[in-house]
């Protein structure tokens, strides 16, 4: 072995080191979490770059989000110093991007087509269903719009789904038909949504197979992480780029404008080397059409694949994979397989459950001072939670608790409105046939400009078939008042002026003026911030800030890409995925769900809300798999944890509008109670007496969780299952929880509790939801009752 080999292979384990040796066509690396499936990636590349197998522009990785294409870039860049320039590692949607902007020219897009998000999409979606009546007959934005979605990641278009759906039901005719034209109205505006991206791209290849042949020729090597939540049309792009090149003579064809004439005869190459590598244990993404067939299957798809299982855990204390092998080995549609690690066995998990979740995030806001003071740095640290509303809360805690914090999932800052203005001028520039995009800044800021002239500039723009965006430049011809007028043609003279400045000449000579200053004129010359400066209203001072921070981005893109054009800027701004963040994070602690948690790892983890209804959600509970796929969702979370697992709860929740019981997950019982340190506090709110474990068990009919928590001290009215027989937890929902938190209650008033009898009301404490009745019962003694949630009744 020589020396360049033996730095790479050190620090890898003997199955590790087969994965990165092995030479051929096609190679399966199935393995638990946290056992190195990316570092054998990252290595693999380096080894193929190091041994001058490969040049670094024949390899094509694809990783889960930018983010982690970042972190593998620059680990391979660090093995292999310079040579790792020109590597494509990126995620599906960037990587088909890439090709699109090269190729779109070839079937009636332009290059500088539009990204449409999900918010997008949604709002032409809800146009058609509104001109179409479709809510008439049932149909939803929401609903058609998910259905869409689903159909374009089985590469079904509107005519191949026509030829197989029900075309007597009225309902299915108009979806359809909507189908239909929400991808024309897409063609139109010069737009791709975010499934075509990967679809376009796959019925591309099949169209144009020279086309396919030259990044067949080019991509020699191509590496797939997260495997196990590619869905068909991800895993179509991955066969047609992996199939052999026939070499047959090309046809000349076309790319960005310029005509390629291929070889005569271009020799045969065969399929590029693939590999792929998943853990069907964190498939989380079935609701999106993820399928884990993918993994079972490739060794049919790919004869000859050679399969590598890896087994040691390097990332977590045993305590932690323990619990993750116990919670996980509960679903029933898996091969078993067993996480160990030697790093010993580490903290034990911290159990903790509040009152609220006011008390679940001071109690973790606390516990990350207290680590923070002990060393563990802010960015080393993460919470993690199902759904992004429960953010809230924490978010309250830790602004009052003064902790830095991040949250993870930046598509926020650009899903603002202001923002959203501010992007559609730069689309309107970029891509003028985005009709959208030039309909929602023509009356922002308000020139006056209102429904009956975007009717009129949308009836002159068809009469004279041109785009909406040309019909704006012939303002005199559309019949309305003067006023208005002005306000189109100067209007129509920024996006004129601007258009100017930031688009590269015909002779592809770079744009003279940057994105920033672009931006800045446009803003400017809009009239957009002026009127936000003229306003008094608070929040459009937050707005002016917020452009400032957009302003900042554009500045640090230019940094980062010198040659960046607008289209490449909004192609990030596009691609920013959950994970992803345009910040550095680092001296913060990171906030996000437990998807956006894939692949990321963390000294400490919290996990919060591992409540029923949470996690697992309640809306998993009616599909099928679902509460399955929930199971391998908190697997992720668990498994994120290197040294420090936090798990909890909250026994009551402000959601969905009302303020609800809520019962602890299921899967805390699935873990040995022996792992668990539940913190707990003395008091006895609401203890039933009796042994714990009964406390502890929700019995279907009545309150269950009225008791088995106890607590007060430092989180006031935190609520902790004292038991550590937290084994005995009832793996059941029950039917319906009481809720008293109307009851009156005043001292003297009598009462009778379902265990401990009749007994006095001697004084109630508390507000609202808290409030508490110190109840002397005539033969159990004196309790504190949480009157919400205990089992009483008034006498
Ligand atoms: P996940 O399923 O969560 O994506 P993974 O299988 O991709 O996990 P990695 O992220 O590659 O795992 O590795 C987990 C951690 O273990 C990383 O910090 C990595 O650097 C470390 N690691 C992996 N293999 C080894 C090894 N042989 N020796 C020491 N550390 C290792
Ligand atoms: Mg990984």
């Amino acid at each position: 072995m020589d020396v360049v080999d033996d730095e790479l292979l050190t620090g890898l384990n003997p199955p590790q080191r087969e994965a990165v040796l092995y030479r051929g066509p096609a190679l399966l690396i199935v393995a638990g979490a946290g056992s190195g499936k990316t570092r054998v990636l990252t290595h693999r590349i380096a080894s193929l770059l190091r041994g001058g197998e490969a040049y670094p522009s024949q390899i094509l990785a694809i990783t889960f989000t930018n983010k982690a294409a970042g972190e593998m870039r620059e680990r391979v860049e660090q093995l292999v110093g310079e040579r790792g320039r020109g590597m494509w590692i990126s995620t599906f949607h960037s990587a088909c991007v890439r090709i699109l902007r090269r190729e779109a020219e070839q079937f009636g897009f332009t290059k500088a087509f539009t990204i449409y998000d999900s918010g997008d999409s949604r709002a032409l979606i809800k146009r058609l269903v509104k001109e179409h009546e479709a809510d008439a007959l049932g149909l939803t934005p929401a609903g058609v719009q998910g259905r869409i979605s689903k159909l374009k990641n089985e590469l079904a278009d509107a005519e191949s789904f026509a030829r197989q759906a029900n075309m007597s039901d009225p309902a299915e005719r108009l979806f359809v038909e909507i189908f239909g034209d929400y991808q024309r109205a897409l063609q139109r505006a010069n737009a791709f949504d975010f499934d075509d991206l990967i679809a376009q791209t796959v019925y591309l290849f099949r169209a144009f197979p020279q086309v396919a042949d030259v990044y067949r020729r080019r991509f020699r090597h191509v590496l797939v992480d997260e495997y196990q939540d590619t869905n068909h049309a991800q895993y179509a792009l991955i066969h047609e780029l992996t199939r052999p090149v026939t070499g047959a003579a090309a046809e000349p064809y076309s790319v960005g404008g310029m005509m390629i004439f291929e070889p005569e005869e271009a020799p045969e190459l065969e399929g590029a080397s693939l590999t792929v590598v998943g853990d069907s244990d964190q498939s989380i993404y079935a609701f999106r059409g993820a399928d884990i067939r993918n993994i079972s299957e490739f060794e049919r798809d790919f004869p000859g694949a050679k399969v590598v299982l890896l087994e040691q855990n390097y990332r977590s204390t045993q305590n932690i994979l323990s619990a993750a092998n116990a919670v996980i080995g509960n679903n029933f549609d898996r091969k078993d397989k067993k996480l160990w690690t030697d790093v010993g066995a580490g903290d034990p998990i911290v159990g903790f459950t509040g009152y609220s979740q006011h008390d679940e995030a001071q109690f973790v806001a606390d516990e990350i001072e207290t680590l923070h003071r002990r060393g563990v740095e802010y960015g080393q640290m993460a919470v993690f939670y199902r759904t992004n509303s429960q953010s809230r809360a924490l978010e309250e805690i830790f602004i009052r608790s003064a902790v830095p914090y991040k949250i993870m999932g930046g598509t926020k800052f650009y899903e603002r409105a202001e923002i959203k203005d501010a992007l559609a001028y730069l689309v309107a520039v970029a891509n003028p046939a985005d009709e959208m995009a030039v309909r929602r800044i023509l009356n922002k800021p308000r020139r006056g400009i209102g429904d009956v002239t975007e009717t009129a500039i949308a009836r002159y723009a068809a009469d004279q078939q041109i785009t909406f965006r040309d019909a704006l430049a012939n303002a005199s011809a559309l019949g309305v008042g003067p006023k208005i007028q002005a306000a189109i043609v100067q209007l129509d003279a920024v996006l004129a002026e601007a258009s100017a400045l930031m688009l590269p000449s015909s002779g592809e000579l770079p744009p003279p003026t940057t994105v920033a200053e672009g931006l800045q004129l446009l803003l400017n010359k809009s009239g957009y911030l002026d009127a936000l400066r003229a306003s008094r209203d608070p929040q459009d001072e937050a707005r002016v800030e917020n452009l400032d921070e957009l302003v900042a981005v554009t500045r640090e893109f230019a940094r980062n890409n010198p040659d960046g054009t607008i289209i490449d800027f909004l192609t990030e701004v596009a691609l920013v995925a959950d994970a992803d963040d345009l910040d550095d994070a680092s001296g913060s602690v990171s906030l996000m769900t437990m998807h956006t948690a894939k692949g990321l790892e963390y000294d400490t983890v919290f996990i919060t809300g591992v409540e029923e209804d949470l996690i697992p959600h309640r809306i998993s509970a009616g599909e099928p798999g679902g509460p399955q796929e929930e199971r391998r969702l908190f697997y992720v979370g668990v498994t994120r944890a290197r040294a420090r697992l936090y798990l909890t709860l909250a026994m009551t929740r402000a959601q969905f509008g009302e303020v609800s019981v809520a019962m602890p997950s299921r899967f805390l019982q699935e873990i040995p109670a022996t792992l668990i340190d539940w913190r707990q506090s003395p008091g006895d709110v609401n203890s039933r007496g009796g042994s714990q474990s009964r406390a502890l068990n929700a019995r279907p009919g009545r309150s269950g969780a009225g008791g088995g928590f106890g607590g007060s001290g430092r989180y006031g009215d935190a609520l902790v299952p004292k038991s550590t027989s937290i084994d005995k937890f009832a793996n059941r929902i029950p039917a319906k929880v009481r809720d008293n938190g109307d009851m009156e209650l005043a001292p003297g008033d009598r009462i009778r509790h379902d265990d401990f009898g009749e007994g006095r009301v001697d004084a109630v404490t508390g507000e609202g939801a808290k409030r508490v009745a110190h109840v002397r019962f005539d033969t159990a003694g004196a309790k504190k009752l949480l009157i919400k949630i205990a089992p009483i009744e008034k006498l």
